[in-house]
């Protein structure tokens, strides 16, 4: 089962994951009031919808871009009011597309870089790998296509968790400097004991940022459930959202 984008959000903040501020809206109107709520200034609008690839898709109207940077609570209301009943087609939807039933209104954050950070559980060993790299903010299968050299894996020991050296080495292949180990190293314990505790299959934060300021954020996240384990969790189950099932999967 997967779960929109502001209902990661939700669960990586209950975890302790550092995510810029932000509410889901269903009109244009509450886009624009939690536009204002966030301080007036400029704010991304995004298009809530059960595939990537949003920000550089197209709507069925010719509309162009499901992830948008506006500058006022009056714009952010104007792009939401395009998306919202609007179909957003992406490199992940098909050519059907997907309806835009919500949007999320976040604080737009100052990017320095952009990484990618994904944990992973192995069906084979039954072991959650990590899979990290500082090309982030694109479409990892193509990194893996064409710069394998650029992603690391690091398996984890289920019985002793995620070690500190682990996050280290982790942190250094993502070129963080020391002054940033430190929040790293949480963010990395964190989304590994929500995915764990949650059962997840897969977290995949893409990108995780650093900021102009330094801090460390998770800009995007797609997390996806072992549908046998959804009966412990009664809270995540109600994320479901029928509207989105993908046939695919
Ligand atoms: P998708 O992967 O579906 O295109 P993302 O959430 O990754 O959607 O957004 C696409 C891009 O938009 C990101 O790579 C990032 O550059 C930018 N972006 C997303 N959220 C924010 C934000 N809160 N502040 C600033 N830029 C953002
Ligand atoms: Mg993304």
């Amino acid at each position: 089962m997967n779960i929109h984008e502001y209902q990661a959000k939700q669960l990586m903040e209950k975890y302790g994951v550092a995510t810029p501020r932000g509410t889901v809206a269903t009109t244009a109107e509450e886009a624009e009031k939690a536009a204002a709520d966030l301080g007036g200034g400029t704010v991304v609008v995004k298009s809530q919808i059960h595939a990537g690839g949003r920000g550089k898709g197209t709507f069925r109207d010719g509309y162009q871009g499901g992830v948008k940077l506006v500058g006022s609570p009056a714009e952010a209301k104007e792009a939401a009011g395009r998306m919202l009943n609007n179909t957003l087609v992406t490199h992940q939807t098909g050519p059907e597309g997907r309806l835009v039933r919500a949007v999320l209104v976040a604080e737009a954050t100052e990017i320095e870089r952009e990484l990618y950070f994904a944990i992973l559980m192995d069906r084979a060993t039954s072991c959650p790998v990590i899979v990290a790299s500082t090309e982030g903010g694109v479409n990892i299968e193509e990194v893996a296509e064409k710069t394998p050299d650029k992603i690391v894996r690091e398996v984890v020991d289920p019985a002793i968790g995620l070690q500190g050296y682990q996050s280290r080495k982790l942190a250094k292949m993502l070129k963080l400097e020391p002054k940033q180990l430190r929040a790293a190293e949480k963010l990395f314990a964190s989304l590994y004991h929500l995915f764990m505790e949650s059962d997840c299959s897969m977290v995949e934060i893409n990108p995780l940022v650093v900021c102009k300021d330094g801090s460390i954020k998770a800009l995007d996240a797609k997390f996806n459930f072992d549908d046998n384990a959804l009966f412990r969790h009664p809270d995540i189950l109600e994320m479901r959202d029928a509207e989105e099932e993908d046939p695919r999967e």
